[in-house]
């Protein structure tokens, strides 16, 4: 397996590209305002995209959700209590895009524990609310990867101050995800990546919270 970092705007955004060098297949781990940058890495290496995942429906993450499905027929997939955001997005303007996203239907509504094959790597669906009621992490066991969007950054977790969030439950989310093996490399929605092991201070949290 490679993974692809891409740092794109609307708000330095990590996006990723998971390839499955047997197949040339290919997932993208959010996309942000990186459509343009994610097909010229994907045709630079010979992959085809064939799954766009969203880690959670902030415009921030979905935002070329749309023209990057348009141009690759990629199945898109978020998690089935966050799909509403995507249509809403459609409608509302924010600060930091220069227009609402176009919308757009995902094509696969995730579930906890849904597995998502890209070849030969397989990217599991663990529910971790707390950021939005539906955001969720892919754990690739096999390789001790994690891709945990805003629920858990190097040093910190996302904001649970804004509609769908849930402080009790990102405390819930990040005591679970204290549980996988410490070496389990973490790649976030936002800043750099860290592993489970050098974020002791999720094992710490107090619980239950409210
Ligand atoms: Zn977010």
């Amino acid at each position: 397996m490679r993974i692809e970092t891409l740092v794109v705007p609307p708000l330095d955004n990590n996006v990723y590209l998971v390839v499955d060098e047997a197949s040339h297949q290919a997932a993208v781990i959010d996309t942000g305002l990186g459509a343009r940058d994610l097909l010229a890495k994907a045709e630079s290496l010979g992959v085809k995209i064939i799954a766009i995942l969203n880690t959670h429906g902030h415009a921030d993450h979905t935002a070329d959700d749309a023209p990057l499905k348009a141009a690759t027929g990629a199945k898109l997939a978020i998690f089935e209590v966050d799909a509403y955001r995507l249509a809403r997005n459609a409608k509302e303007s924010k600060w930091f895009l220069p227009a609402p996203p176009p919308a757009v239907t995902a094509d696969l509504l995730l579930k906890e524990g849904t597995t998502v094959p890209i070849g030969g790597v397989v990217l599991e669906t663990l529910h971790t609310p707390g950021h939005t009621e539906g955001s969720c992490c892919f754990y690739d066991e096999a390789n001790g990867v994690l891709f945990s969007g805003d629920t858990l950054f190097a040093g910190s977790c996302g904001r649970t101050d804004t509609l769908g969030a849930s402080p009790a439950k990102m405390k819930a989310s990040l005591r679970r995800l204290a549980e996988l093996p410490p070496d389990t490399k973490v790649l976030p929605g936002h800043g750099p990546a860290t592993t489970i092991g050098k974020e002791t201070w999720i094992a710490d949290l107090a619980y239950p919270v409210v």
